[in-house]
């Protein structure tokens, strides 16, 4: 991975840092490559689902081969997805994944557009997707996305015309991009945009399909392709020193939390788009076909074009800087364009050639990573000129603040170091992802301010303003504040500059069980975003719960360092859900969240403010047996919310199990995907199958269907055939079917109410056959669909029992599902009531 990353850095170079704060550098062949860009005015908006459903192969064809301005739409940020690099998920790992899609577009050269649309988890239909998401919402969102962005094509990655035959909202995707085609240039839809926006009319609309669509290659080899569209998408570019194909494989392989690393495929590739809507165009490899995409397309635009393909045309590669003169004379001519969009547009990619070409080096950051309102923080502001083209700095704007610069002259290769002192308003917001800053719905972010609605990620909060005079012409070039410094294993790090709380404070644990009246010290933690704060800390906390001690005091010296006080927490004697939550109270501010910080090698520190809180739940719930040993599958957090209702867990290391070692356990668990990932547990399987028959408890939690089988084909001590079939809605009804089954009477009885409170699904790749030795416990459904009786199976073996189960547990124990908890309790004590060990504990 960091060998990639490493390589990574060292050959994207026109195309952009690898980190979105990193100065960047262009040598003559990018100044060259942007140039080609700044002459093309079209532009192409990809949209899909997720984080990785994007194309990057077509994306970096149209925005390198084709030279046209593309973006990618993600309609969510994948926060529904698995973390294979860490422990971020939901709302985090969306974070994660969104700066993952932000390093993507940076290898490939597009931009990144999401809406409020949250990825709530599967879903089979796009008809149950658009009932999570607020439909009307995340189509306005589209909408928006389409005014502003002004796409001349529109490429789907999914079918609108195929609901079922892929996830839900992937169909969703399409289907929400056919309608707002012909919204975005409709006044009378989402009028209240207008007022930031107008309305737009994109020319043609494509799927981007592929044999996939069509089952397999001999299939697509004969469907009807008169209203395709064909790309050889496999152009090397010899400007670049890349093929398309390595820079596409580059950009998806920052998705490195879904685990998409991967092999770069090089010479030609085929890429098919069908026309949806629009006129079909006569030249069937080119999407712009008919389109103007030149300067005349805009009032005033062909005076500045006749300048800029002249330079185009006449490139000198070993002296850009003799263009100078006629790109400044084309800046000038742009400002008097009357076309706000494509004159802020242009304006912009030119003064980054104008700056490119004259090595300017512009860069204001700090020495710390972060500060408090109302601080005052020193900006060490550098600019270098290295050409000999006559720039003048007049004045330095850190946001509003004006800071005297003398007229500065900037002489070839003179550095101008000045350090600034930045005061950061009361009113500043602290640093965190627009989208989390109130509480949304399962389905839809809420966003207060609708201008944010479509970005990436939250602006930037402190910007630096170079007012410069380049050879007579007047050039404004704006820098991001950032937090630069050196670390001694990695060199010169570009971070950005956030503002948190000069407080605040974090649980260990997400959840707290009380399986019974005991009570639990909890541990909270105070971490100083400022030197030398004491305050105090509360506990606040539901109705029947108590705490030995109100508040709790604190002084923490210096900024970074940690304090951890204690509340002794009593939980109420009948069952109860509640949440408990610090405040901070410090200089007459109440202070009540959470600062999460994302850190990874290739995206930049993510900064995220939570509310400090964790949910409290009071449980009577009996248990028989006490030792249980996990083999962890894929990971999940199952052995911990085990812990937590009193049992002792040990983690079995598949290596040294033996015929003897499992003997000690009242239960051996498999976790998710066991099967899937380890391999250690073909030699293994015949010593856990042989425990239960001895007498003990094998309980299998889910895994997939592939490499079922041929590797083990005694994963069950009988025959049982994994399926496909999930139960995807959580709320869906349960119906116990073994009504007399120990599952669901000992020690805990078992009933409707269990299954209340259940979050993101039923269960997954539940068995669809089985032999007769089974007994299935469950029946339940998706709505619409055929019943599933595979979602909890049993069989006695030997003197023991052997259950397999696709029901989520390890999604409802971490959350603290009470019924889920009961439910795997009774799993764990299987077969005790027959013997004197029953423990009850009771509240
Ligand atoms: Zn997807």
């Amino acid at each position: 991975m960091r060998y990639l990353l490493g390589l990574l850095t060292f050959s994207i170079f026109v195309l952009g840092n690898v980190k979105a704060q990193t100065p960047k550098n262009s040598s003559a062949t990018d100044i060259y490559h942007s140039i080609e860009k700044l002459n093309f005015l079209g532009t192409a908006l990809y949209i899909a689902a997720h984080p990785d459903d994007e194309n990057t192969r077509l994306i970096s064809y149209l925005s390198n081969d084709v030279k046209a301005r593309t973006g990618y739409l993600s309609l969510t940020r994948g926060d529904g997805g698995q973390n294979l690099i860490g422990p971020e998920l939901r709302e985090l790992l969306g974070v994660l994944r969104t700066q993952e899609l932000l390093a993507a577009r940076r290898v490939d050269g597009g931009e990144q557009f999401f809406s409020r649309a949250n990825d709530f988890g599967y879903s089979k239909q796009p008809s149950e997707t658009l009932k999570i998401w607020n439909k009307e919402a995340i189509l306005g969102d589209v909408v928006r996305t389409i005014r502003k962005f002004k796409p001349d094509v529109i490429i789907n990655r999914f079918d609108h015309r195929t609901p079922g035959t892929t996830h839900g909202h992937h169909t969703s995707s399409a289907m929400l991009s056919f309608e707002a085609f012909d919204l975005a240039n409709d006044s009378n839809a989402y009028p209240e945009q207008l007022a930031s926006t107008n309305t737009w009319q994109p020319k043609r609309l494509f799927f981007n399909t592929s044999w996939w669509f069509y089952g397999s290659e001999e299939k697509f080899k004969e469907a009807d392709k008169s209203n395709m569209l064909h790309m050889d998408v496999g152009t090397y570019y010899p400007m670049l020193g890349m093929s398309n194909n390595e820079i596409a494989s580059l950009a998806s392989s920052q998705h490195l939390c879904q685990g998409f690393g991967r092999l770069s495929s090089r010479g030609t590739e085929d890429e098919y788009v069908e026309l949806l809507k629009g006129d079909l165009p006569k030249d069937k490899s080119n999407l712009f076909d008919g389109i103007d995409t030149s300067w005349s397309r805009i009032d005033g635009g062909k005076a500045i074009g006749e300048i800029l393909y002249d330079v185009q045309d006449n490139f000198n590669f070993k002296d850009p800087t003799s263009h100078l003169p006629k790109l400044l004379e084309a800046y000038q001519l742009l400002q008097n364009i009357s076309d706000e969009h494509w004159k802020n547009l242009k304006t912009e990619e030119l003064t980054t050639i104008i700056s490119a070409i004259t090595g300017l080096h512009l860069e204001a950051f700090t020495k710390t990573g972060y500060t408090n309102p109302s601080q005052n923080v020193d900006v060490q502001i550098q600019a270098l000129n290295r050409s000999d083209i006559t720039i003048e700095l007049k004045s330095i704007f850190l946001n509003d603040q004006n800071s005297n610069v003398d007229n500065t002259v900037l002489n070839n290769n003179e550095l101008f170091k000045k350090k600034i002192e930045l005061n950061i308003p009361a009113s500043t917001d602290f640093t965190s992802p627009y989208w989390l800053m109130e509480k949304g719905t399962l389905g839809t972010y809420t966003v207060k301010n609708t201008d944010l609605i479509g970005k990436p990620e939250t602006p930037r909060a402190f910007n630096a303003t170079f007012n410069l005079n380049i050879n007579g012409v007047l050039i404004p070039i704006i820098r991001p504040i950032v937090y630069k410094y050196a670390k001694p294993d990695k060199g010169e790090i570009y971070q950005p500059f956030e503002v948190v709380p000069e407080a605040t404070s974090s649980f260990t644990d997400k959840v707290l069980i009380f399986a019974d009246a005991s009570q639990k010290r909890i541990p909270v933690t105070i971490k100083a975003h400022k030197d030398s704060i004491s305050g105090t800390v509360e506990l606040k906390y539901g109705t029947g719960w108590q705490v030995d001690k109100k508040t709790q005091p604190f002084s923490i010296i210096k900024k970074g360092d940690e304090q951890t006080v204690y509340f002794t927490l009593s939980p109420p004697a009948t069952e109860n859900e509640s949440s408990i939550a610090p405040i901070i109270k410090l200089n007459g501010k109440e202070i009540t969240k959470e600062l999460v910080a994302i850190a990874y090698d290739h995206v930049p520190t993510q900064t995220v403010l939570l509310p400090s809180e964790t949910k409290v739940v009071r449980l009577n719930i009996e248990k028989a047996g006490e030792n249980i040993g996990y083999i962890m599958g894929a990971g999940d957090e199952v052995p911990t919310s085990l812990e937590q209702i009193g049992y002792n867990v040990q983690l079995i290391d598949p290596a040294t199990i033996t015929k003897e070692s499992l003997k000690k356990y009242d239960a051996v668990v498999l976790g998710i995907r066991a099967y899937n990932v380890v391999d250690e547990l073909k030699f293994k399987q015949r010593f856990i199958l042989d425990y239960a028959k001895n007498g003990g408890t094998v309980i299998v939690q889910y895994n997939t269907a592939s490499r079922w089988g041929s590797q083990f084909e005694n994963i069950a001590p009988y025959d049982i055939e994994i399926s496909r079939d999930r139960v995807t809605n959580e709320n869906s009804d349960v119906e116990i079917i073994a009504k007399d089954n120990s599952l669901v009477n000992f020690p805990n009885e078992i009933n409707q109410s269990d299954f209340d409170g259940w979050v993101q699904e039923r269960g997954l790749y539940f068995p669809n056959k089985w032999s007769a030795e089974f007994t299935p416990v469950l029946e339940m459904h998706d709505e619409g669909e055929e019943s599933t009786k595979g979602s909890l199976l049993i069989a006695p073996y030997g003197k023991g029992n052997y259950i397999y189960t696709g029901l989520s547990f390890f999604r409802e124990l971490p959350v603290g599902v009470p019924g889920a908890y009961k439910l795997f309790s009774n799993m764990l004590s299987v077969g005790k009531d027959k013997v004197e060990t029953k423990a009850k504990i009771k509240g």
